[in-house]
């Protein structure tokens, strides 16, 4: 028997979040400046490091496996990475493969991403207005998503919208949100914006979800649902129309107590936590060990480095624990 993955505070880590590239098609305005630098391809994993390092995870207990970025799909190559991993479904050492993505290739991949065992999906999408869209995106154009999540609905993935609630922006398209994602049979997650990156403007951008919870209760009967997921998601349904509704509230909601996850970089380093700097460099063990064995214990070594939670607050209007790297660095 494999001894299962366990941090220091006795939380077995059972779920790993995989940032395949910085690089991205659009430049939202709450996570990447408009001038980025990207890294030069020889810092990046290759797919088949990418591959070695995942599948010594899902060795030693990982259970579920999401990929992210950046956005992923604008990865050359990438799908043969998705179907290296979907033998690890295959096998049963895997129970979930997802990934995070701001949907537009998904017209191009969503029928292989299916075939590669992919049964949910995550898109992230802040507005249903054109010029909003490409407003926050900058670069984004909201017709290419729609037809991405077309071609992924027509594959028989499941969606759940991500949707950053933004003081001033999606206010007023709350309702407009809820309706569609309910017509669409979508599920939907409000996340509050995270102090990262580039933080011109932030504060003023802060809506608290539990102001939006608020606004929700005003027109539909909000019934708590037990749902854990490890994570600092919390959800509810909206009896009247029977739609789920999440809440990601890192800085309203201390979740830090049950995180059973860690996060790849695309250099292979490993954060234990989005919120704390403390990290190993995995991508360096692997150059310089090509046993199994040394990388298994390099990562057990990382893990004892998980600290017990993170510290952001944006109480009193200062920005505690604010983290100077950008969201698309450790894949949100
Ligand atoms: N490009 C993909 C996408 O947009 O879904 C995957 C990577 S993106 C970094 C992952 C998630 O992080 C997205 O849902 C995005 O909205 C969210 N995100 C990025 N910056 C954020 C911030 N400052 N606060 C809260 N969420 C953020
Ligand atoms: Fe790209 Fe996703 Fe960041 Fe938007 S949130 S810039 S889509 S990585």
């Amino acid at each position: 028997m494999i001894q299962p993955l366990i941090d220091p505070f006795d939380r077995a880590i059972s779920y790993l979040r995989v940032s395949v590239t910085d690089r991205c098609d659009f430049r939202c305005l709450y996570c990447m400046s408009e001038q980025m630098n990207f890294l030069p391809k020889v810092e990046l994993l290759t797919l088949e490091e990418l591959d070695r390092l995942s599948s010594a995870f899902v060795s030693l207990g990982v259970r579920k496996l999401r990929i992210t970025g950046g956005e992923p799909l604008v990865r050359r190559g990438i799908m043969s990475f998705f179907r290296a991993m979907s033998r690890h479904l295959d096998s049963g050492a895997l129970d979930e493969l997802t990934l995070t993505t701001n949907g537009s290739q998904l017209a191009k991949h969503a029928a292989e991403l299916a075939a590669c065992g992919v049964r949910r999906i995550n898109v992230s999408l802040d507005t249903l207005d054109d010029a909003k869209f490409t407003h926050i995106t900058r670069w984004g154009r909201l017709s290419q998503v729609m037809e991405g999540l077309k071609a992924a609905k027509d594959a028989g993935l499941k969606i759940k919208i991500n949707t950053v609630a933004l003081k001033g922006f999606n206010e007023d398209e709350l309702f407009t949100l809820v309706d569609w994602c309910n017509a669409e049979g979508f599920e939907l997650t409000f996340i509050e914006v995270m102090p990262m990156g580039d933080m011109e403007g932030r504060l003023d951008q802060y809506w608290p979800l539990r102001d939006l919870r608020a606004r929700l209760a005003e027109r539909y009967t909000v019934i708590p649902l037990a749902e854990r997921t490890g994570g600092p998601a919390r959800y509810v349904r909206l009896g009247e129309i029977d739609q789920k509704v999440g809440f990601i509230t890192p800085l309203t909601h201390n979740f830090c107590e049950s995180c059973n996850r860690v996060r790849l970089t695309c250099t292979g380093e490993l954060y234990m936590c989005l919120g704390q700097e403390d990290r190993a460099d995995l991508r360096e063990v692997m150059r310089n060990d090509p046993t199994e064995a040394g990388l298994a214990a390099a990562i057990r070594d990382a893990i004892k480095l998980k600290p017990k939670g993170h510290d952001f607050d944006y109480d009193r209007q200062t920005v505690a624990g604010q983290m100077p790297r950008h969201m698309s660095h450790t894949g949100g």
